[in-house]
């Protein structure tokens, strides 16, 4: 992991690390900059794709998904800190088309086939290929290396999903120096030029609709203090549920024009998705619009006309569900609607009308902030909130106080299987909390402690986040003993558990590691190795092709130069036949041999080239 060196020397970014898009972006130059990849996008697919010879991350993933729908890896933040056997990990590995398999602890596995072989990859492997690939972005434009990251995650994600983020880092070869919830960044990026002008207690409502996660957060600004009052969510609604509405729609559509289903071909459902993908998008800004995909199935061309009203209608309850989850919001913080000061929209799907209307219903009227890029702002505020953990920028970035706190209730099983919470919702953090327990047997000298999260009163309906037993209780009657536990949550809402018992002095202490899946320092070494051995082989296999591909273009270039009557009459017949003969052997070889090694190439391009020569001149 990176040691912390000279923090003017070493820049630290921001990563936006969303479900289907990432941005990236770097406190420079004395202001925040978004950073363009080498496509010119200021966005990046949260995509990875595995062929027979190499991987691609971002733009050049997605662009062949089409092709390639089972090797093709998206939305891994769905994944990432989660049980393979939980009901919405199932749902949705029966919508893609990749593979995803349980592993140890059940824990998934995504199952992709690269360079000929089955291979397996956890979710924060995938997403820390693509965080490399964002740092990669970020040091090409700062022209230096980049070790330092501050990574954004939804508000509702738990420990477990924030821990696994900040593995994912680790794997990418970055010290991740804060966990950082994406509507605080939000907010950051709208209020942090308005710090200094009377922003006196401020109630600022950040709607971020996404691709795949919907969070809403209500936030007070008081001059350069970012106080996150509540938040609600939902990790499962976004642009792709209503890509999903819109694919179903036509499924049906052919089902009844053609009496074919098309369900179970993989490559038709990924290929009418990309379309209805972009036709949602145009009815952002037009009436209706086409969805077309020739030769979807069967041979038949599929088109169907589709008008805003339809599309609105298919998704109404997705779109409700936002401002119903607003005014869930509203009621934690115990604000009421017209105390909201501004409302903020980020997340492309903020884009789409009727989410818009509704949310200005909702709040009778209001006008909504569109100031700020949606797809960008998130991104703006983890640069800056690295720039200050960074030690770098101006006064107004070393001013910024952010302050986040815990998206579900923190708490401990007693008996009757119910939820004493510790920390509760809502709480700001860090925090530190300590509740007394006592034994509930005469003489008991262990206990069994089981910490859980989730708002439900019985502890099955939560989510158990880890167990661990004290043991040498001083021995004595029930309620005597006095146990002290003791909830103690860092700034990346990262939780450690103790309990002592006060008698005996005896105490223990854990990690929150989810029913034993966490990763050890040595899987996460492991990791990084195998993230070094898989660039390793991306340039390999560049270098490779690199060679063939120099051998391919000289073996034609100098045959069109043979071909040429002028050049062709300058050399002698003999030499003529024997430099046809080379060009037409190695053209053969190259055709042949698709990946040689690169010396094979090398030396085949030396042979050529010299029997050549005397035609290069
Ligand atoms: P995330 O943060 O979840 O990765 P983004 O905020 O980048 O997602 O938003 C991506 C989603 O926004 C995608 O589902 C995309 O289809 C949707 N989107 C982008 N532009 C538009 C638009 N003009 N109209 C509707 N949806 C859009
Ligand atoms: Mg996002």
């Amino acid at each position: 992991m990176a040691s912390h060196g000279n923090s003017k020397a070493s820049p630290a970014i921001g990563i936006d690390l969303g479900t289907t898009y990432s941005c990236v972006a770097v406190w420079h130059n004395n202001r925040v900059e978004i950073i363009a990849n080498s496509q010119g996008n200021r966005t990046t697919p949260s995509c990875v794709a595995f062929t027979e010879n190499e991987r691609l991350v971002g733009d050049a993933a997605k662009n062949q998904t089409d092709m390639n729908p089972t090797n093709t890896v998206y939305a891994v933040k769905r994944l990432i800190g989660k049980r393979f056997s939980e009901t919405c990990v199932q749902n949705d590995i029966k919508q893609w088309p990749f593979k995803v398999v349980a592993g140890p602890n059940d824990r998934p596995k995504i199952v992709v086939k690269y360079q000929g072989e089955d291979k397996l990859f956890y979710a924060e492997e995938i997403s820390s290929m693509i965080l490399v690939k964002m740092k990669e972005v970020a040091e090409a434009y700062l022209d230096c290396a980049v070790k330092k990251a501050v990574i954004t995650v939804p508000a509702y994600f738990n420990d477990s999903q924030r821990r696994f983020t900040k593995d994912a880092g680790a794997i990418a070869g970055l010290n991740v120096m804060r966990i950082m919830d994406e509507p605080t960044a939000a907010a950051v990026a709208y209020g942090f030029d308005k710090i200094g002008e009377n922003t006196n207690g401020k109630n600022v409502l950040i709607f971020d609709l996404g691709g795949g996660t919907f969070d809403v957060a209500l936030l007070s600004i008081t001059y350069g203090k970012f106080e996150v009052k509540a938040t609600a969510g939902d990790t499962h609604l976004g642009g792709e549920d209503f890509d999903d509405r819109l694919v179903d729609h036509c499924v049906k559509e052919f089902k009844r024009k053609y009496n074919k289903d098309i369900t179970g071909n993989v490559r038709a459902l990924r290929r009418l998705r990309t379309a209805c993908e972009g036709a949602k998008r145009t009815l952002s800004f037009s009436a209706q619009t086409m969805i077309e995909v020739d030769y979807l199935y069967d041979g038949i061309d599929f088109s169907t006309r589709i008008s805003q009203a339809r599309f609105e209608e298919l998704n109404l309850d997705l779109f409700s569900r936002c401002t119903d989850l607003v005014d869930k919001c509203l009621r934690d913080a115990k604000t009421e609607k017209r105390m909201v000061d501004v409302v903020v929209l980020i997340g492309g799907s903020t884009r789409i009308p009727k989410v818009q209307q509704l949310l200005q219903d909702f709040f009778g009227g209001k006008e909504l902030c569109n100031a700020i890029n949606p797809d960008e702002a998130v991104a703006y505020g983890a640069s800056v909130q690295a720039a200050k953990l960074n030690g770098q920028g101006s006064k107004e970035v070393q001013d910024l106080d952010l302050v986040d706190v815990t998206p579900l209730s923190l708490g401990v099983a007693i008996r009757g299987g119910k939820l004493l919470v510790v920390v509760p919702r809502n709480t700001p953090i860090p925090t530190k909390k300590k509740h007394v327990l006592t034994t509930s047997v005469d003489y008991q000298t262990s206990a069994y402690l089981a910490i859980y999260e989730g708002e439900r009163a019985e502890t099955k309906h939560n989510n158990l986040l880890g167990e661990f037993v004290l043991d040498n209780i001083d021995s004595a009657l029930k309620y005597v003993p006095q146990i002290d536990v003791c909830f103690e949550i860092d700034a990346n809402g990262i939780l450690n558990v103790s309990a002592q018992d006060r008698s005996s002095g005896n105490n223990n202490k854990i990690m929150i590691n989810n029913e034993g899946g966490r990763l050890s320092i040595e899987e996460i070494e492991k990791m990084m190795q195998d993230a070094e051995k898989y660039k390793a082989d991306d340039e390999e296999y560049r270098k490779r092709y690199d060679a063939w591909n120099s051998l391919d273009r000289y073996s034609y270039q100098m045959r069109n130069m043979l071909r040429d009557t002028k050049i062709a009459a300058m050399l002698p017949f003999s030499t003529k036949i024997n430099i046809e003969d080379a060009i037409g052997k190695s053209i053969n070889w190259v055709e042949q041999n698709p990946l040689p090694q690169v010396w094979e190439s090398e030396s085949k391009m030396n042979e050529l080239k010299s029997i050549c020569k005397p035609t290069e001149k």
